[in-house]
């Protein structure tokens, strides 16, 4: 076990795609103590909150610790023989295109490798997909068309090198918060590095940007389009690096030509003097990265996004060379290590291509397989469509939860339902997607799992385990051998271990590859059990009898088409979509700071839930102020596919005609959340990738008769119009509205808190008013108290959920309680801002009118921003907030 010091373990964050080396120590007590890796290249030590709060979301509450089938207890053989033999019973009524695999970017590479290999080489279909798909394909869509391969050029090194940083669609302080920190730091240490942010939202990552173009959405093609025809029009284009290594330049720029300033300015919203200034900065800065993420991706144009991207860095020949290059950064831990395995429906594995009947023929041999796939599979949401109209008919999802990510999330359900035979892998025994599987089964969870992850930057890096697998849970790689021996293939999935299949999949990167595949690990080809336990993180391409050494691709061209020349690709500016007068708002979703995904992780950390605990939608307060909407009150969005109810937020960070709405919430954690279920599957036609980002709705506000705010001890189970519930130190906080009304508010409250008939209440009914406060005591210590109003409640959330853990020994205290206000000596530190220490936002407040008029004076006082520093844009924020306040 490869380890810093006899008890901690070397392994990597199983979040965003920054891959951060991640120390983990169990300590005697049972905590598992948690660090930065100091040695890790990606991130040297640092992690976000989320990666600092890696231990508190390994406990075995609410895991799915054995196999079921029908909501049944089951024993390994049984579940494993069943599965086994409705696959091989499907596939011989209906074909090899009857069943799919539904995958994800949190499998390892080595369980996303046996995947692929048991559907594409011995069922014969390309039918796996994974959520990857909505997350990056476009990104892997563009490289293709402009490089021939899916390569990200740069590394992270490039980022603190640059003169210029071009941040396009990527919330990276929220999204990627260790490289934000990293290009805050090298800006800090090299002040004349320039950052322009291009993001329709203010979002927290313009707080180190020189320059915020506050795009229209979907206007990224047209700003490129337009950048390329400028820097041609002043002659910094490189003539030699495009006549050398590309094709497709003059096709590309006569696009450019028929689009003059003013239709670039209609197209992206910017001003013409915008749009000179960020040409000009752009053409006068050798040294400049592009980062882009989802914001790109997710959209019907995403493949033409990257590209026009693409196209300006190699029209310059701004690539692979020190501090230059676009940047692709991916939202998964191990999004990269799928591609590298061909884990999507459209790829073959070592980055070979599913239509080249070369490729094919090698991977058949290389795995002596049966049979190939020979035409592409069904993307993730024409995957679904062929699940719901009974084409496909028997799905195995593996370490992911489709009900809620998924666009039309409600047709997944339906899907789902429709689907003879539902496989689900998870750690979890209830998800919105678990419901409907007819057998679970028990998958290992991070901490137990060993294998390799690729980052943003082509890192491998070992995840490591350090807690033994509990119940009768087993890795994804063990599951799927198990499944493919019963299904005949026992000799071809013989593994007995990772490394295994790791020193298989190194094999074959390297097989046949006379340099004409980027992706090739064949050094480690012949890989130890040792070796591999010892593997440091390294770079690909690491090829057999070369040196290891760690390289950026293409500064002298050789693409992998078959000519060696980089396409240019030509891209038409996206039209602007025809509005709906009845769904006049685009929605944008997205992250927040301190979730993952479906917070089936983060959702266990008290402290990631004191940032935001309820879903919200971000509404500019003029539009706000149209539609009657105030600051906390309830807001309904509604198209045709359905309607969530969440907060309102009004924030100026938002555009107008905008709405923001985090992609976290589910049926877990609240009532009419899951945004997705809003998103029409539009998609990009090229990546087959969903426009996320991009939906249209009704905004109106939610009237409720009466709201509440709630702490318990006990998880409640709530029916209301709308709840929402996060997890608190010591039980849980529960937001409540609802168009009807209890009959009995005691009984009410007893039902929430869970306690015994014969718990006393103490209660305030203020009947005319509309206000009801009780709280329930069982000794000293308070099992609840809710608090009741006919407006959105103003207790203070902190002070409250903190009152789980006080002894109320007085009837004082009690009352006090009851009057929602923290005594004077208990103070009130208000929401959480910085999640590493749990610094709330009025004690940050006062520290500011106190005389810190820094972020650095502010993290000498109370620590809070010194860790992952995710939080110093708030925290600035608050700071001039209460300066301008003290002086008023
Ligand atoms: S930036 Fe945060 S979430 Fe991403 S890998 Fe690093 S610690 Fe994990």
């Amino acid at each position: 076990m490869e380890s810093d010091s006899p008890t901690s373990v070397r392994t990597t964050c199983p979040y965003c795609g920054v891959g951060c080396g991640v120390l983990a120590t169990r300590e005697e007590s049972g905590v598992i103590g948690i660090a930065g890796d100091p040695h890790h290249p990606a991130n040297f030590g640092r992690l976000c909150s989320k990666g600092s709060a890696l231990g508190e979301t390994v406990d075995l509450e609410g895991r799915l610790l054995e196999p079921r089938i029908d909501g049944e207890p089951a024993s390994w053989d049984t579940a494993l023989d069943l599965v086994a033999g409705r696959f091989a019973e499907t596939i011989r009524e209906h074909g090899p295109d009857s069943v799919a695999f539904y995958v994800s970017g949190q499998l390892l590479t080595e369980d996303y490798y046996v995947a692929n290999k048991l559907m594409k080489g011995f069922i014969g279909s390309a039918n796996i997909d994974t959520n990857s798909r909505l997350c990056m394909s476009s990104s892997v869509a563009g490289h293709r068309r402009a490089f021939g391969s899916d390569t990200v050029p740069g590394t992270y090194e490039d980022l603190e090198l640059a003169d210029l940083i071009v941040l396009t669609g990527s919330n990276l302080a929220w999204c990627h918060p260790v490289l934000y920190q990293r290009i805050a730091a090298a800006k800090a240490r090299r002040p004349h590095m320039r950052i322009v942010l291009i993001d329709p939202r203010r979002t927290m990552t313009a707080d180190i940007a020189d320059m915020h173009l506050k795009i229209k959405p979907d206007g990224d093609t047209a700003l490129f389009v337009g950048l390329l025809g400028y820097l041609a029009a002043q002659g910094a284009v490189d003539r030699t690096y495009l006549d050398r290594y590309t094709s497709g330049f003059d096709a590309a720029l006569a696009i450019a030509k028929n689009h003059d300033l003013r239709s670039i300015s209609a197209r992206t919203g910017l001003s013409p003097e915008e749009l000179r200034e960020f040409f000009a900065l752009v053409t006068r800065t050798e040294r400049c990265v592009t980062i882009y993420s989802q914001g790109v991706n997710q959209s019907t144009s995403g493949t033409d996004k990257v590209n026009a991207i693409i196209n300006c860095h190699l029209a310059t020949g701004r690539i692979g060379r020190p501090g230059m290059g676009p940047f692709s950064v991916t939202g998964q831990p191990n999004a990269m290590g799928g591609r590298e395995v061909g884990g999507l429906a459209n790829m073959l594995a070592s980055h070979m291509h599913l239509e080249d009947e070369d490729h094919r023929q090698l991977v058949q041999d290389f795995w002596a397989s049966p049979t190939i796939a020979c035409r592409p599979g069904l993307k993730a949401v024409d995957l679904f469509d062929a699940v719901r109209e009974g084409k496909v008919k028997a799905l195995w999802i593996m370490a992911t939860n489709p009900v809620d990510s998924m666009p039309e999330a409600d047709l997944i359900v339906e899907a789902l339902k429709a689907c003879p035979f539902v496989v689900v892998s998870d750690i979890n025994a209830v998800t919105d997607t678990t419901r409907h599987g007819h057998v679970l089964l028990p998958a290992a969870a991070w901490g137990e799992k060993d294998g390799t992850v690729t980052n943003s930057e082509r890192r491998i890096s070992r995840q490591r385990p350090f807690l033994p697998l509990p119940g009768e849970a087993k890795p994804d790689w063990w599951i799927v051998t198990q499944v493919a021996r019963r299904m005949g293939f026992a000799t071809s999935f013989a593994y007995e271990n990772p490394s295994q299949i790791f020193a298989e999949h190194a094999a074959l990167s390297g097989t046949g590859n006379r340099g004409g595949r980027d992706f090739d690990i064949s050094a480690h080809a012949a890989i130890s059990g040792e070796g591999y336990n010892a593997l440091q993180p390294f770079q690909w391409p690491q090829e057999r009898g070369k040196s290891a050494s760690e390289q950026r691709f293409f500064a002298d061209g050789d693409f992998y088409t078959p000519d060696r020349r980089a396409r240019l690709v030509a891209v038409h500016p996206a039209n602007d979509e025809a509005s709906d007068p009845r769904y006049p708002f685009v929605l944008n979703t997205g992250r927040v700071r301190d979730h993952w995904h479906t917070m089936t992780r983060t959702g266990k950390s008290a402290r990631l839930s004191g940032h935001f605990a309820e879903p919200f939608a971000e509404i500019h307060p003029l539009d706000a102020a149209e539609l009657g909407i105030g600051d906390a009150t309830l807001v309904r969005l509604a198209n045709d596919h359905g309607a969530i109810i969440v907060r309102a937020l009004l924030t100026d960070r938002q555009a107008r005609g905008n709405v923001f709405v985090p992609m976290h919430w589910t049926g877990q954690f609240a009532s009419k959340a899951r945004v997705d279920t809003l998103v029409t599957a539009n998609l990009d036609p090229v990546s087959g990738q969903p426009a996320l980002k991009m939906a249209n709705v009704a905004v109106r506000s939610f009237q409720a008769r009466w709201y509440g705010f709630a702490v318990m001890r006990e998880k409640p189970a709530s029916v209301e119009d709308y709840w929402a519930l996060a997890r608190t130190q010591a039980g849980f906080r529960l937001e409540l509205a609802s168009c009807e009304q209890p009959r009995d508010w005691s009984s009410f409250a007893q039902q929430l808190f869970q306690t015994e008939a014969d718990v006393p209440l103490l209660a305030y009914h203020d009947h005319r008013q509309g206000q009801h406060r009780i709280a329930a005591f069982e000794g000293e210590t308070l099992a609840g108290v809710l608090y009741v109003a006919r407006e959105p409640v103003t207790v203070s959330r902190s002070w409250a959920s903190e009152q789980l853990m006080q002894q109320f020994a007085d009837a004082h205290q009690r009352y006090q309680l009851l009057a929602g206000k923290p005594g004077k000596n208990m103070p009130d530190k208000g929401a959480i801002v910085c999640a590493c220490f749990s610094v709330g936002k009025n004690e940050i407040a006062a520290a500011a009118r106190g005389g810190c008029h820094t972020v650095e004076a502010i993290g000498q006082t109370l620590k809070a921003g010194t860790n992952c520093g995710s939080c110093r844009a708030e925290i600035r924020g608050i700071i001039d907030a209460n300066i301008v306040e003290a002086a008023e």
